[in-house]
């Protein structure tokens, strides 16, 4: 989740790489926009306060950038904020937006781009609500709403840094967050469900669009990618914290979870012991589990369990994979 802190790094040392980048020249967009979009995306214009419907507007979906169609924001982080612009508390993805100061007339303020072509957006301040307490004020006018394909899944593989790793490689994952689930007590912390006494596995939860990667696909990857025939265990990690287990959202992620178990249970020597059971609560991990591989390539861990498996995984699963470089461990 983005910081104020994040956004002011972003600003001072470089924003981060976006998943593509659409460069047109003045004329093309020209071409392309409405006069009112051309002059607030490209010419950094503001709308009217209150001139918008899409102030109002809560229903569920995404927000995507009128210029280049990139997926900007959720309608899970929007809220009102009374100001008269659309306002959210958080992109949908950390690449998403671009951050730059802006000096313009007589303020400092924090202006947000389309980090993929470019389009200014509007800006986005530090008086937004917990826990992110970022509040993106935003023209109407650049943002477009789309109909949501997204849907969620919760897969525990072992230990929830690797399995992160995987499934942030795949196209069509727009994000995974580590936690825990399955188990008794509320709101646990890291070292509690080491202990192996809350009966929670380490998982991660897993926001992919159902038009690009298929659940049934996730489950096959999520086998494929852990050992889901050994008992309480992954390797050298030991613990029900461990355990191989499909959290289903619905009746139909249960149903299709225990097909593919079943389509591929012949591939393995052993049962597949792989645990499916109706989600009930996803809690999230501590901020420093999540992101943790590419947060810490060089660490042992890293290292010697998940840079092997990761590379595994991306022979195996290539053509499902987001096409941008993804920086490995030398
Ligand atoms: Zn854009």
């Amino acid at each position: 989740m983005l910081k104020w802190a994040d956004i002011i790094r972003f600003a001072n040392e470089g924003n981060p790489t976006p998943e593509r980048r659409v460069e047109k020249t003045d004329q093309e967009w020209q071409a392309e926009l409405t006069p009112e979009q051309y002059r607030i995306t490209r010419e950094k214009a503001t709308e009217r306060a209150f001139s918008s419907q899409m102030c109002s507007l809560f229903e569920p979906g995404l927000y995507a950038c009128v210029c280049c169609d990139t997926l900007l924001f959720d309608a899970g982080e929007k809220f009102e904020s009374g100001s008269g612009w659309p306002s959210f508390t958080q992109p949908v993805k950390e690449n998403s937006i671009a951050y730059t100061l802006d000096n313009a007339h007589g303020m400092q303020r924090m202006e947000t781009l389309c980090n993929t072509c470019g389009a200014h957006l509007g800006h986005v301040f530090p008086d937004g609500p917990a826990p992110s307490g970022l509040r993106y004020c935003m023209n109407a006018v650049a943002l477009m709403k789309t109909a949501s394909c997204q849907s969620k899944a919760t897969f525990g593989g072992g230990c929830f840094w690797c399995t992160e790793a995987i499934f942030q490689q795949l196209a069509g994952v727009s994000r995974v967050e580590s936690g825990y689930s399955g188990g008794e007590i509320a709101n646990p912390t890291y070292q509690a469900v080491c202990t192996g006494q809350t009966g929670h596995a380490e998982v991660v939860q897993i926001t992919f669009d159902q038009t690009v990667i298929s659940y049934a696909d996730l489950v096959r990857i999520h086998l494929s990618t852990h050992n889901p025939t050994t008992h309480n265990q992954q390797g050298a990690d030991r613990g029900t914290q461990y355990r191989s287990i499909i959290l289903a959202y619905d009746a139909e992620q249960d149903a299709v979870a225990r097909q593919v178990i079943e389509e591929m249970a012949s591939a393995y020597d052993d049962p597949i012991v792989t645990e499916v059971q109706p989600l009930e609560t996803f809690y999230t991990a501590e901020d420093n589990h999540q992101d943790y591989y590419v947060s810490n390539p060089r660490k042992p861990y890293c290292n010697a369990v998940i840079s092997p498996k990761l590379q595994k995984f991306r022979e195996l699963f290539r053509e499902k994979l987001k096409d941008q470089p993804v920086t490995m461990t030398p």
